[in-house]
């Protein structure tokens, strides 16, 4: 038998589980369906950048994140979520295993950063290897490092790092740097970054972290120059396929949202990273997942007849209980 929820999210990020939270909080029926706990806060060992809590990682905020979710009455499935359908009454959610059905959907399903490919390149992840340079830049104040990369993301994290490491050396495998014509000036003036055209990275060593890279120019040549840290910025990957003919993508392959996370379809909500925000960082996806929660529990409610709420906390005056 199909199963039926109020709510389907999608994704148990930190978006989708801050959408779930708000929406099991209204004793909604919320189902979330991800391939993982946590999306890319696993990738995230030391945070330093998230509102009231100090020494905590990415993994205890998911953690934490999840019980919040589940102590609300929220259930949380891990499987992928293959196709999203129209369907008479609502929404029809095609899994790897099941299928369900649903009145609302919140997408939050994020993105997964590129890698460059080396063979021994998970092993140094957080051991100087390094995925989101406006993330982690802070922790390499005043040491060596390297960044990798495409386009404007790299120039991107070349001034990022400019302002704190001692060096940064900017590697590309073009002849010129791509991008922001302003930020491409800047970049040549600063004294601490060496541009190292029409090369790649070709391997990775150290003993416990980091400490070596070496460099293959397009005439075959290779260099090996001590770095701290190696920032790769090779784009991300967004994967909307399961949805794509139902809510309006733009040319950077994000779900359009407007005010409250909605998209161009009237049940499909959406928060994080896999939309069109402009900075992906985890406390945006957390307040847009809470927005996108409420929007889609305001949908089920219009279907109900109900005005829906404003926010999620309410006063109580005499026998009146106000919702906001
Ligand atoms: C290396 C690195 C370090 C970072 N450091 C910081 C930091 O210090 N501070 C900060 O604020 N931000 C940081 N970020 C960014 C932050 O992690 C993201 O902005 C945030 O995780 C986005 O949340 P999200 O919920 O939108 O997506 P994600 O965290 O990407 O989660 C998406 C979830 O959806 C699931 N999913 C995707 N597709 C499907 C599907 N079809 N079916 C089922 N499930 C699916 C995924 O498995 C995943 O669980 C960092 C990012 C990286 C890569």
């Amino acid at each position: 038998m199909v199963q039926e929820y109020d709510i389907i999210v999608v994704g148990a990020g930190p978006g989708g589980l801050s959408a779930g939270i708000f929406i099991a909080r209204q004793k909604t029926p919320c189902l979330v369906i991800s391939k993982d706990l946590g999306g890319q806060l696993n990738l995230i060992p030391k945070l330093e950048n998230y509102p009231g809590t100090m020494m905590s990682s990415g993994q205890l905020l998911a953690k934490t994140l999840e019980n919040q979710f589940l102590v609300f009455g929220g259930e949380i499935t891990y499987d992928t979520v293959e196709k999203i359908d129209e369907a008479e009454s609502g929404l029809k959610i095609k899994t790897s295993r099941t299928e369900y059905l649903a009145k609302a959907v919140v997408l939050a399903p994020g993105k997964v950063p590129n890698s460059l490919g080396l063979s021994n390149e998970t092993q140094f992840a957080n051991k100087g290897v390094h995925y989101c340079t406006k993330c982690d830049a802070p922790f390499y104040q005043g040491r060596s490092t390297a960044t990798v990369g495409v386009g404007g993301y790299l120039v991107e994290s070349g001034i990022l790092l400019s302002r704190m490491a001692s060096k940064v050396y900017l590697i590309y495998k073009g002849a010129a740097l791509g991008g922001d014509k302003d930020l491409i000036e800047s970049i040549k003036k600063k004294e601490n970054v060496e541009l190292i055209p029409q090369s790649s990275v070709k391997s990775i060593s150290g003993a416990n972290s980091l400490q070596q890279i070496t460099l293959l120019d397009n005439s075959g040549n290779e260099k090996t120059i001590n770095v701290d840290g190696l920032f790769i910025e090779m784009g991300s990957k967004i994967n909307l396929d399961f949805v794509k003919h139902l809510v309006t993508i733009n040319q950077k392959g994000e779900i359009e949202v407007t005010e409250g996370g909605k998209t161009t379809h009237i049940a499909i909500f959406a928060a994080g990273d896999a939309t069109n925000i402009p900075y992906k960082q985890i406390i945006s996806a957390c307040g847009d997942g809470a927005a996108a929660g409420l929007s889609a529990f305001n949908h089920v409610e219009k279907l109900r007849g109900k005005p829906g709420i404003r926010a999620d906390w309410k006063k109580t005056i005499g026998d009146t209980v106000f919702h906001y």
